[in-house]
This record gives C-alpha cells, structure tokens and sequence, in this order.
C-alpha cells in the first residue's frame, strides 16, 4: 500500500463497491461474480448492451484492418459514416470527435465562428440554461451555472448567459445584441431528466429564424434512439443549426460529433478546428457498425415499445409506495423516476441490497436508462427489484 495522500486514480469521483468485470446484455458481472441488472448502460452510453457481437465483430475486425491515421489523409471510413449520419438528420456536414464534451466545444465554436464569419464577431455569446450539464471541459462548465462544476475553476470563459429552462420570456429577455444564439438539452439529462415544452424549444426556434441566432442543441444524452426517435428533436417537428451528439452514439466506444447545417458551418474553413483521434478508421467502424443495428427494422418501435412499457408500469407502482414515488416523466428509454426525497441513497439502496443499477439526477430524479436492446424480461425483472427496494427502504428522518 502506498502511503501517499491520494489514491493512483485521481480522487474525483466518489467510487460505489460495484466493481464491474465483465458485461453480457443488460447485466453487469462484479469482481466476485455478483449480477446487476444494469438500467444505468454506463449513463446512457451501452446503447446495445454489453457484448452485442455487430459491435464486437466490428471492432475486432477494424482493429485488425487499420485502427489510427492522422486527419491529415483522406478517410474513406470518415466520409462513407458522415454521409449517413448527413442522412438521418438535419445536418450538411459533420465534425467526429471522442467525446460528448468536445462535440459540445466543438459546437459552441461554430457557433461563433458562424457570426464571425458574417462579420459579426461580436455576437459571440450563447444562452444557456439552468441546471444545464454540457461536460466537464473548461468551455462546457462555463456554459452551466451549476456552482457544483464550475466552483474553483475560476477564471472561466466568458460569453454564457443563463436562464430558467422551460420559460421562453425569461431566455428572449436575454438576448442582446452580443448574443450567438441558444444552447441546450432538448431532454435534460444530469439535470433531472427534464424535457423541453414544445412551446419553449419552438418558441426559441421562431425566435432565431427571425434575428439570425442559431439553436444548438446538446443531444450527448438524448440522441441516437435514447428517446424512441433518432434524435430528440424530431418529438418537437423543429430542427438545429448545431448539435452535439455522443454517449449512445459509439455504444461504449468513446466517439462523439459536431453536426451543423452548411450554412452554420460556414465559418468552418481549413485549419480552424482539429483533434488526432477524432474520426478514426476504428471510431468510424464503431459508429456505422451502432447505426446499422438501429437503423435495423422495428429498432425504434422496439425503444417506444419498451419505454411506455416501462412508464406504464411505473404509474401502476407509484400508488403502493406514495411515501416514496412522487410521478414518472421522460421520454422512450429516458425515463426519469421522481422521488419525494433526494434520491442518491435509494439508488444506492437498489444497488447495494437488490442487485439494480440506476443513476440519480437533479430535481430527486432516478434515471432509468436502460440498453435500448432491452427486453420484456428485464423490464419485468427491473420492476420487481424496484420494488422489493422500495418496501425495504427506510426512509430517511427529517432533520
Ligand atoms: C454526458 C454529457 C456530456 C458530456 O459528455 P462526455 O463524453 O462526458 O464529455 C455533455 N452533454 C450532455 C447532455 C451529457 O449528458
């Protein structure tokens, strides 16, 4: 043992006694062989489960092909994948990163470049909203206001400007003649599982198209078929300009994009953005391998069948433990459970004593994020555990 004041993996992170080794489907194995039923999927990123052989195949395959090459090459591998994602979405063009919080960086600079290039450069500044979560990179915790990331990371970059999601007045009142235009969650995820109103995200929409801001929406979370569509989006018949897409996007392979329409990448020109992993022959085998299975028949249906299976249940369950269960929200298989009471000691409850893995959220929520490949079984399975958990639960005494 190291007599050293701080433990070799940098004490960030408060590590719960789940020690997973291995994973098969909706399952994760610990170190002494225990199961959970994992309703978790690695915070909405094991998108097919743990082990789905496309996935696997492809990997072993590409790894053995050609792994890594500089972005100064051409990518055969790059093109062919932006052309379906171009496809299936909203966007001209696309910039491949490894993570949520660079597709975010990334977005937020072709957002200014945008203006920039119109020769507003002044227009720099995004509006953003309350407990918004964009990643931990120092750009994406200047755009939340949350005190619990941003506290002694000071100075942070300027051109945020916050407001209360889900009331328009409040984010117009905001705009000045700085402003680049909005950035937010269509669902929001960290923040407690919280979807926009349609009246709000159409409403910035409207208000964008008539003074020339963008909408730039941060689908880390809530895209690729989290939601029961491809996007989050398409529930609201609007479009972005930018979105930053990631988590389910790699299915557990660290991958993510910056996508935009022509128009708001305009200012997008050579030399202006990079990354050396971002966009490789293995990331790009990854990506196209998670697209095949969820543009796969019935994969969409399969995700809307499953999580209003899921809701249905959790209404019905609800009356029994009315001390504990306030209501359900969310969308397909994003689906936020609201307590009466903070909610990290239940979901470590479940965890610890029935062998299921959640994830708390702000506003006492338990996020249920399962693997889209979810099946019937689980859901049967994930309600009995839920539950036991919620008969067996002490309640915590108020102070
Ligand atoms: C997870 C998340 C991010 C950050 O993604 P990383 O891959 O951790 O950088 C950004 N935005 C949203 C909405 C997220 O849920």
């Amino acid at each position: 043992m190291s007599d050293k004041p701080i433990t070799p993996l940098m004490p960030v992170y408060p590590r719960c006694d789940v020690r997973p080794v291995r994973g098969e489907g909706c399952y994760l194995i610990g170190e002494r062989g225990e199961r959970y039923l994992d309703f978790a999927s690695g915070i909405a990123v094991n998108a097919l489960g743990h082990g789905h052989p496309v996935l696997v195949k492809a990997i072993a395959e590409q790894a053995a092909t050609l792994m890594h090459v500089s972005n100064l090459y051409g990518s055969p591998q790059g093109e062919a994948y932006a052309q379906r994602l171009v496809d299936a979405t909203f966007a001209d063009t696309v910039f491949f990163t490894n993570s949520g919080a660079e597709a975010v960086e990334c977005a937020i600079k072709t957002a200014r470049r945008y203006h920039y290039a119109n020769g507003n450069p002044e227009r720099g500044t995004l509006i953003t909203f309350n407990n918004a979560f964009h990643g931990r990179t120092l750009g994406t915790i200047s755009a939340t206001n949350q005190p619990k990331m941003r506290d002694g990371f000071e100075p942070l970059l300027p051109g945020f400007r916050y407001a209360p999601f889900n009331d328009l007045d409040a984010a117009l009142s905001q705009v000045d003649l700085n402003t680049a235009g909005f950035l937010l969650e269509p669902v929001q995820g960290e923040g407690g599982l919280l979807p926009a109103t349609p009246e709000f995200l159409k409403g910035l929409r409207a208000f964008a198209d008539k003074h020339g801001l963008l909408l730039v929406l941060d689908e880390v979370q809530s895209g690729f078929a989290r939601t029961g569509k491809m996007y989050a989006y398409e529930h609201y018949g609007i479009t972005p300009d930018i979105m930053a897409t990631a988590k389910g996007i790699g299915g557990g392979f660290p991958m993510g994009a910056c996508l935009a329409t022509a128009e708001a990448a305009k200012g997008m020109v050579f030399g202006t953005h990079g990354s050396t992993y971002g966009g490789n022959p293995l990331a790009m085998a990854v990506g196209s391998a998670v697209l095949d299975v969820v543009q796969g028949e019935g994969f969409l249906d399969h995700v809307n069948a499953m999580g209003d299976r899921i809701r249905a249940s959790l209404e019905q369950l609800i009356p029994n433990h009315d001390e504990l269960f306030d209501s359900v929200r969310g969308l397909g298989l994003m689906i936020g459970l609201r307590l009466k009471v903070e909610p990290r000691d239940f979901v470590a409850h479940l965890r610890d004593n029935h062998g299921l893995l959640t994830v708390s959220g702000g506003d006492n929520i338990v996020r249920i994020l399962p693997p889209l490949v979810v099946e019937e079984s689980h859901i049967a399975e994930f309600i009995e555990k839920l539950s036991a958990g919620a008969a067996s639960y002490k309640l915590p005494v108020p102070a």
